[in-house]
This record gives structure tokens, sequence and C-alpha cells, in this order.
């Protein structure tokens, strides 16, 4: 019987549960035996496994966070600390490892792969930065959580007719920003992706103004910088009453939505069916609508591409 070994790695998101699920039920599906790892790369150098039964993975597939905990852990980084975790999964008699997590995760997985251990990625956090697949768990509850919050901040900015910058999680990427601010209708949308002129933005606050529209909506991707330097500038420039909120964690919570519920079942499930066909080195992604995996160097080495007409069309729209 093959023995299957689970983490969740890096900055956590809504679905990692749904995905911990799939694995664990896949795998007792196809006869094998799985170990859960608590707080990912940390918990696998220390040992910290447990085997998972089907009811371990109980009312879970609605929570956001993990169960099993996720943290970062510098020690990974080094071979030194690699080699400690090969040695527990051996130990262990482990056969192959599911890692959930992010870019640095993924990382980690391949350096494991490079030491021989088989270990398959499932790509889970909010930021959608991982070029090789159109969708990441998580990705889309953080846009819903993200809308809800804009409908709410524009109920009190046209109260008050105030200009409004939210600004949203992504790291260097600017999905979060671009989708929400489309479907929620932002006025303007800074990322990191495409430039941006401060004072051209202030014209077109100054013109909508004018034209009537007393309220406005700027969303702002973290990786361009601080809302409060954004909204200072503003202020200043245009002379309009603005406030800056800066949504924070709230993005990483909450309960999955039924995409990225179905996403992580069908991620968790193809990572398991990987392992048991004897692939090593993978990551399981999304491509226009079908579940594909690929070679986790491969995947890491493509360049990410921004949907610059998306961010053209939010453009047009917004007046
Ligand atoms: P995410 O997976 O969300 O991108 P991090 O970048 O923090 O999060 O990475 C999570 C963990 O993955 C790190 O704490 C570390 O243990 C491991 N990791 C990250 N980068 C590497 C790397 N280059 N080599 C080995 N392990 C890595």
């Amino acid at each position: 019987m093959k023995k299957i070994a689970v983490l969740t790695s890096g900055g956590d998101s809504p679905g990692m549960n749904a995905a911990i699920r799939a694995v664990v039920r896949s795998a007792i599906y196809h006869g094998c035996k799985v170990y859960g790892v608590n707080r990912g790369y940390r918990g696998l150098i220390d040992g910290d496994l447990f085997e998972m039964d089907l009811a371990s993975v109980g009312d879970i597939i609605h929570r956001g966070g993990t169960i099993l905990r996720s943290a970062r852990c510098e020690e990974f980084k080094t071979e030194e600390g690699r080699k400690k975790a090969v040695n527990v999964l051996n130990v262990f008699g482990i056969d192959g490892l599911v890692v959930i997590g992010g870019d640095g995760s993924f990382q980690g997985a391949q350096k494991l792969s490079e030491l021989g251990f088989p270990a398959v990625g499932v790509p889970g956090t909010i930021d959608n930065d991982l070029a090789y697949t159109d969708y990441t768990i998580g990705f889309d509850t953080a846009l819903n959580t993200v809308l809800d919050a804009i409908s709410k901040i524009r109920d009190t900015s046209s109260s008050h007719e105030r200009v409004s910058v939210i600004e949203v999680m992504g790291r260097h990427c600017g999905d979060i920003a671009l989708y929400a601010g489309l479907a929620g209708g932002a006025e303007v949308i800074i990322v990191p992706e495409e430039d941006y002129d401060i004072d051209e933005i202030c014209k077109r606050l100054i013109q909508s103004n004018n034209r009537g529209k007393k309220h406005s909506i700027i969303m702002l991707a973290e990786g361009v910088g601080n809302a409060n330097e954004i909204m200072e500038q503003i202020k200043e420039k245009t002379g309009l009453d603005s406030r800056a909120t800066i949504l924070g964690h709230i993005q990483r919570g909450g309960t999955p939505s039924a995409f990225d519920r179905v996403l992580a079942s069908q991620m968790g499930a193809k990572a398991v069916e990987l392992l048991l066909e004897g692939k090593s080195s993978k990551v399981v992604g999304i491509k226009n609508n079908e579940i594909i995996d690929m070679d986790i160097h491969e995947a890491l080495a493509i360049e990410r591409k921004f949907n610059s007409n998306l961010y053209k069309l939010a453009s047009i729209l917004a007046k």
C-alpha cells in the first residue's frame, strides 16, 4: 500500500481545506494511507505527521484557513533542512508528498524532487500569481470578499461624496485589483503591471466631479504602493475629500466560494492520481477550463502574462 503525505505551506487561502479533503479521500479511495503534516515544511522537518482517515476531513469543505495550519520555514531553504525533511518522510515510509501552497512552496517542492523525493504541487494562494494556471485556489473567494467590501465602501463614499482608495493584496500581481475592480465598477485600477500617471488620474477625478459624479473608487494593488500615500496625493492635487482603506488579511479568510471548492476538489484528486501514476516534480493547474499538470520546473519558469485586454476594458467601462 502506498503512503501519501499532504501539507499546506506559505500564505493560506480559502479552499485549502477542500483540497486537503480531496487528497485524503481520493487517496483512501485508491487504497492508500494518508498522512497530514502540520505547519508546512516546519512540521515536515520536525516530524509532525499524523495519519488521516475519512472522518478527519469531515465538515471542513466549507471552512476557510487550513486544518493542517501553515507556516513559513527558513530552515527548509537550506539543503541540510531539506535532507532532514526527506529523512522524516523515509522514516514514516511516505512514497509521495502533495504540497498545497504558492510560488515559494512550489520552489520547496521542486527542491524536494531534486533530492529524489516525489512531490506534486497544488496551487493554493489568493494572489493568482502562478503563470502556468488560469486560476489558483482562493482567488475567487478573495475576489468576492473584496467585492463585498467595495459595495460597503461605495455606500459611505457616496453619502460623503468622497474618493475611496482601496488597497488589496496580490504581492507583485495585480489580478485581485483588476478582477475585483472591474466587477465592482471601480473608476480607476492601479496595478504593478501597468504604468500609471497620478496627474492623469487626478484630472479624471476632477472631470468626473465636475460632471456631477460625487464619489469614486480607486482599486490599488499592494505591489504598487501604499493606499495612504496615494490618497494624500489625490487629496493634495484635487482638493477632493478622500479616504484610504487597506483590506489586509480579511482577504485571506472566509468560507470558500463554490468555484474554489470545485477547483480544490479536482486539483487535490489530480495530485493523488499523478503520484499513483509514479509521476513526480509536477504541478496541477487549470487551463481553458481543463485540469492539467505540468513539470514543476517548466511551470515556475513561465513568465506571468497580465490580462491587458481586461485592464483596457475596465478602463473603457469606468467613466
Ligand atoms: P508561498 O508558498 O505562499 O509563496 P512563501 O514564499 O513564504 O509562501 O514560501 C513558503 C515556504 O516555502 C517558505 O517558508 C520555505 O519554507 C519554502 N520555500 C520558499 N522558497 C523556497 C526555496 N527557494 N527553496 C526551498 N524552499 C523554499
